[in-house]
């Protein structure tokens, strides 16, 4: 057998490729495999907020609330084309929390997290500001807060393909499918999907990051034991036309005492979720019901003038919370904080992780580093918080100026096209350019603002090999192109696919 490997990460979502990322640059050697494809899972299906989480402050959520308001701003420093600022309108409605309750919460929020560029709260008056044009005549007062934005998958593979340029090998498409602990070390068994081949590998210490599945993955490993146990609560988006003017976005009470997010989507779309119900299926065969969609049509009908229908729904989708089960029966109430519990009685370690938010994912591995430490006295130390994700070398963070220099060195970008590929590559954009001069040279047209040389980049540079991986992943090109178009791109790559085989 082969020397050992330090690290197994099992699981490539946020916090798996979090995790690699962070060990991987403190010298460690890793190997991470997902199943599937990076973010497949709960980490491309969230509601794409980098925030603290206002409604937490009435589960007296502090420290979680403290951790990711200040992660807003480490993430917008570390990865400024990813995750932007975003102002939430709250409007104030009779029937709900009184606006004394509102004050403090948002007094809390603007102090516990060490918010440093990002601007402070304020009061609306909804019947002037044009935040309140949209709004139903009867909501006159309102507040406005900061929070950030994000895209989750992209985000994932930046983190994965940063541990990958710190030495970390990512297997997608890769199942874990069992360990077992022999001498000081584990053996675990991966099956490489495409070929069939299965390979054991000697592993130093495994870490369990596959979310919704991170119990299913326990009951692979031999001897494992844990105490706690992981709640799937089921949480539904739809997408459709914006449906106001502005670029902020909406937290709006439900009569239920839910909240309920609409958000600014890939420019002329709204992003409206999401639910919380109970889950007991395959994390694999999650989607929207019809009751769910039903019920946020109605909660933004019951703020906006001309909120949209049924029919102005282009998607919707649905994601399941891997979350840490702390009793609760009330799946709203259920802590979003993590647990990262430790087994090392028995040799060689295993850690489990329970619960995360994409907020916290950079924390989370920090801190699944830490517990590690002693297995791996020669690693070196914290250093994420200073760093920053592919892509993220903007001057000052500033990405409009950024956009505007992309657009000047590539004249012949349309500005849709400059923006797009600033707020996915961000200073990566020109190696994905590279000597293009003209459209032309971008290669075949596969829909808006999409051509072939970015679908060669991403095979290429990130993992890409399914039109899903492309369309729905990596970019969201997916949700302008028609059905035809998608069809010809889908057919494009598996031809691409299976010449190289
Ligand atoms: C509806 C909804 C809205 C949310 N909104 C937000 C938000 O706005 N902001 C925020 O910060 N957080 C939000 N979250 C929470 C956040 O999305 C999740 O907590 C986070 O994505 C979990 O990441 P993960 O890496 O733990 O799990 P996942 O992303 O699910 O990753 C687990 C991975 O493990 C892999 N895997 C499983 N079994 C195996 C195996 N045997 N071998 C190999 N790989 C395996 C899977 O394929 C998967 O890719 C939301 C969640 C939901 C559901």
């Amino acid at each position: 057998m082969v020397d050992a490997v330090d690290l197994l990460v099992i699981g490539g979502g946020i916090n798996g490729a979090g995790i690699a990322r962070d060990a991987a640059g403190r010298g460690l050697s890793v190997v991470l495999c997902d199943k599937g494809d990076l973010a497949e899972a709960t980490s491309s299906r969230s509601s794409k907020l980098v925030h603290g989480g206002l409604r937490y402050l009435e589960y007296y959520q502090f420290r979680l609330v403290h951790e990711a308001l200040a992660e807003r701003e480490v993430l917008l420093r570390s990865a400024p084309h990813v995750v932007w600022p975003t102002r939430f309108v709250l409007p104030h409605s009779p029937h709900d929390r009184p606006a004394w309750m509102l004050r403090i919460g948002l007094f809390l929020y603007d102090h516990i997290g060490g918010r440093r560029t990002l601007p402070g709260r304020r009061t609306l008056d909804l019947s002037r500001e044009p935040e309140g044009a949209a709004l139903s005549p009867g909501y006159v007062k309102g507040f406005e807060y900061p929070d950030c934005c994000t895209d989750d998958a992209r985000l994932t593979i930046l983190a994965a393909l940063d541990a990958r340029e710190r030495g970390a090998r990512i297997l997608t498409r890769t199942p874990f499918e069992s360990a077992r602990r022999d001498g000081g070390l584990w053996r675990a068994t991966i099956v490489d999907t495409a070929s069939g081949e299965r390979r054991e590998i000697a592993v130093r210490a495994l870490v369990n990051a596959a979310g919704p599945w991170v119990d299913r993955v326990i009951d692979r490993i031999e001897g494992a034991r844990t105490k706690f146990a992981v709640k799937l609560v089921k949480g539904s988006h739809v997408v459709t036309p914006k449906f106001y003017d502005g670029p902020q976005a909406y937290l709006l009470q439900n009569h239920d005492r839910r909240v309920i997010f609409v958000v600014p989507y890939q420019g002329d779309f709204a992003l409206i979720g999401t639910t919380d119900v109970p889950f007991d299926g395959a994390p694999e065969a999650v989607a929207a019901d019809e009751e769910e969609i039903v019920y946020l049509l109605a909660a933004v009908a019951g703020y906006f003038r001309s909120a949209p229908k049924r029919e102005d729904v282009i998607e919707a989708w649905a994601g399941v919370r891997p979350l840490f089960d702390d009793g609760h029966g009330d799946p709203s109430a259920v802590t979003r904080d993590y647990v990262l519990e430790l087994d090392a009685a028995e040799g060689a370690p295993l850690l489990n992780v329970f619960g995360g938010k994409i907020t916290t994912f950079r924390r989370l591995a920090e801190h699944a580093l830490q517990k590690l430490k002693p297995f791996f006295p020669a690693a070196s130390g914290d250093w994420t918080a200073q760093a920053t994700l592919p892509g993220g070398e903007i001057d000052d963070g500033d990405f409009e100026r950024f956009v505007a220099r992309l657009a000047g060195e590539y004249p012949f970008l349309s500005p849709t096209l400059a923006r797009h590929y600033a707020r996915l590559y961000g200073a990566r954009a020109m190696k994905l350019i590279g000597a293009a001069a003209s459209l032309a040279d971008l290669g075949r047209r596969f829909g808006p603002d999409f051509y072939e040389r970015e679908a060669l980049y991403l095979v290429a540079e990130e993992w890409a090999e399914t039109a899903d991986d492309i369309l729905v992943r990596r970019t969201k090109h997916g949700l302008r192109m028609s059905a035809d178009e998608r069809a010809q791109f889908a057919s494009w790559i598996e031809s691409r696919a299976s010449a190289a085989a």
